[in-house]
C-alpha cells in the first residue's frame, strides 16, 4: 500500500466515553459531531459549519484520540494523515496526495480529515532559510510550499455545508503558516491540556475497563503521584502493570503490579538491565 493513500477506517470506534481529562474540549467537538450527523440540518437553519478546527497542545494528550472520537460519535469514514507524509523532495507529489485525501473525504461524506503534525507541512514560509544555497533544501521547501497552497486552496474551496470535517492538529503552533490561521482556514482551535490529578484518575479509570484489573487496587495514589505523566504514558502504564501482573502469575492487576509499572516507567532501562543481567 503505498503512502500516498490515506488510512480510511470505515469507523474508528472510538467514542468520547473513551477519552478523558479534556471535557471543556470534548464539549466544543460535540458540536462537530451534530453537525456530521445531519449536515442538512445546519444548512437549513444557516448555521456555517466550521472550516477548519485545530487540536493544538502536547504529544499524548489525546489530539488523535479525540478526533478519532468525532468520527467515531458521528459513525462516520475517518481519513488520517501525519503532515511528515506530505513532504517529498519530488515535485508534485505531496500536492498531489493533499488532492487525493479531500477527494476521498468528499466522496465519502459525511466524513472527517484528519492531519496529525500539521506543522510539518505548514511551517512558516518566509525564514532564515530563504538564502540558503543547498539547492537540495531549497528544492524540498519550494515542494512544502506548493503543499502548502494545495491545502489552503482546498481549504478555501471547501464548500461549507457539504458535510466534511477536517481537523488538524499540532503541538508547535508557534511553527504554522498564519496562511493557515486566517479566517475561513482554521476557525477554530481547541486546546489539548495534559490532564491534571482529577484528569490522570479519569483517564486511569478509562484505561483500567481495559485490562483485567482486581478491585482493590486504588488508583487515585496515582493519579495524585504522577504530576506531569500524559494521558499515552498512563495508558502505558497500565498496559506494563498488566504484563507484571502476568509475568507473577497473578490472574488480575494488583496494587503491587501497579507499582512495579511505575518503577519501570520511571526509571525503565535500568531496571530492565539489573533484571537482564
Ligand atoms: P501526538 O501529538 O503524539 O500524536 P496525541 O495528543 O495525538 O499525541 P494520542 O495519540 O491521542 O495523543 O494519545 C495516544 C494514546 O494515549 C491514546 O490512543 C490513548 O490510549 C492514550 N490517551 C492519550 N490521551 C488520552 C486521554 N485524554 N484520555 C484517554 N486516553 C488518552
Amino acid at each position: 500500500r503505498s503512502k500516498a493513500e490515506a488510512r480510511v477506517d470505515g469507523s474508528t470506534g472510538v467514542k468520547f466515553s473513551d477519552v478523558a481529562g479534556i471535557e471543556e474540549a470534548v464539549e466544543e467537538l460535540q458540536e462537530l459531531v451534530r453537525y456530521l450527523k445531519n449536515p442538512e440540518l445546519f444548512d437549513k437553519m444557516g448555521i456555517k459549519p466550521p472550516h477548519g478546527v485545530l487540536l493544538e497542545g502536547p504529544p499524548g494528550c489525546g489530539k488523535t484520540l479525540v478526533a478519532k472520537a468525532i468520527a467515531g460519535e458521528a459513525g462516520v469514514p475517518f481519513y488520517q494523515m501525519a503532515g511528515s507524509e506530505f513532504v517529498e523532495v519530488l515535485v508534485g507529489v505531496g500536492s498531489a496526495r493533499i488532492r487525493d485525501l479531500f477527494k476521498r473525504a468528499k466522496v465519502n461524506k459525511p466524513s472527517v480529515i484528519f492531519i496529525d503534525e500539521i506543522d510539518a507541512l505548514a511551517t512558516r514560509r518566509q525564514g532564515i532559510f530563504s538564502e540558503s544555497t543547498d539547492h537540495l533544501y531549497n528544492a524540498a521547501t519550494q515542494e512544502r510550499e506548493t503543499t502548502l497552497n494545495q491545502l489552503l486552496i482546498e481549504l478555501d474551496g471547501f464548500d461549507t455545508g457539504k458535510g466534511v470535517i477536517f481537523l488538524g492538529a499540532t503541538n508547535r503552533m508557534d511553527l504554522l503558516d498564519p496562511a493557515l490561521l486566517r479566517p475561513g482556514r482554521f476557525d477554530r482551535k481547541i486546546r489539548i491540556r495534559p490532564p491534571n490529578a482529577k484528569g490522570r484518575l479519569d483517564i486511569l479509570r478509562v484505561h483500567a475497563r481495559k485490562v483485567k484489573m482486581s478491585p482493590s487496587v486504588d488508583l487515585s495514589v496515582y493519579a495524585q503521584n504522577l504530576p506531569g505523566w500524559t494521558g499515552a504514558k498512563l495508558a502505558q502504564l497500565l498496559q506494563e502493570a498488566a504484563l507484571v501482573a502476568v509475568r507473577k502469575g497473578h490472574d488480575a492487576i494488583l496494587q503491587s503490579d501497579v507499582d512495579d509499572a511505575v518503577d519501570r516507567l520511571t526509571v525503565g532501562p535500568k531496571r530492565v538491565g539489573v533484571e537482564l543481567g
